[in-house]
């Protein structure tokens, strides 16, 4: 079975692996599923798709045991603010976080990994764009946190990931991020949604995260 809104971003991410001279299916496409319901999710599972994005625990937690009843091999990863009292149930339901932007949750996170015996891939968040209203770690202050992630929570952390301000070029933003992961050593890349992930694959993306080029625009 196809889907329309998944095949067009397929195709054109594609076209964006091939223009960046990167490796044609390299990159992953994280589908955005908040605010849809399983009607919305079942298409493009149906369609062959297995990788889906959530913001909030307690709206994933809803929606996704159910879902994954139905097809275990399904990969959910956390893209939105985490509070330290949901790692539990976070390091429970997730396969990957995208978010970890304080010492309190790397701690908080490490614990439950080890307590639940699950290892999820890590991304931190980094503030490119140093927006106060905005999670993220500071961009200068990137080395020193991945460095306390490693040293004292001995996490393993295996990306950046960042949000460019809504009314801005994300070019410079992916750039710096990409310039960031390399300085630091770490190398996947967690950067792009709709609007942009063809330039975020330009600039190196591992990850795309994509909601409303699938599946319309939210409610
Ligand atoms: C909602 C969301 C997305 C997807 O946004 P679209 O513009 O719908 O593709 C990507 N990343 C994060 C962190 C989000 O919260």
């Amino acid at each position: 079975m196809s889907h329309t809104g998944l095949d067009a971003v397929s195709q054109k991410l594609a076209e964006a692996e091939r223009a960046a001279g990167r490796t044609p299916g390299s990159v992953h496409l994280i589908v955005v599923s908040k605010t849809f319901g399983p009607e919305a999710i079942l298409p493009v599972i149906a369609a062959g798709h297995r990788v889906f994005g959530e913001n909030r625990v307690q709206e994933a937690k809803a929606k996704w045991p159910a879902l994954r009843a139905d097809c275990p091999d399904l990969e959910l990863h956390l893209i939105g603010p985490l509070q330290s009292n949901k790692a539990a149930e976070a390091v429970a339901l997730f396969d990957a976080i995208h978010t970890i932007d304080r010492p309190k949750i790397a701690g908080a996170i490490a614990e439950e990994m080890r307590r639940q015996g699950r290892a999820l891939k890590l991304f931190v968040q980094v503030n490119t764009g140093r927006e106060p209203q905005k999670a993220g770690i500071a961009p200068e202050a990137v080395g020193q946190f991945l460095a306390e992630c490693r040293d004292i929570h001995g996490l393993t952390i295996s990306g950046l990931m960042c949000i460019p301000p809504a009314d801005a070029d994300p070019r410079p933003h992916f750039e710096m991020l990409a310039a960031m992961a390399q300085r630091n050593g770490v190398a996947e890349l967690s950067m792009g949604m709709s609007g942009d992930y063809p330039v975020a694959v330009a600039c190196g993306a591992t990850h795309v995260r994509v909601g409303s080029a699938i599946f319309g625009t939210r409610g």
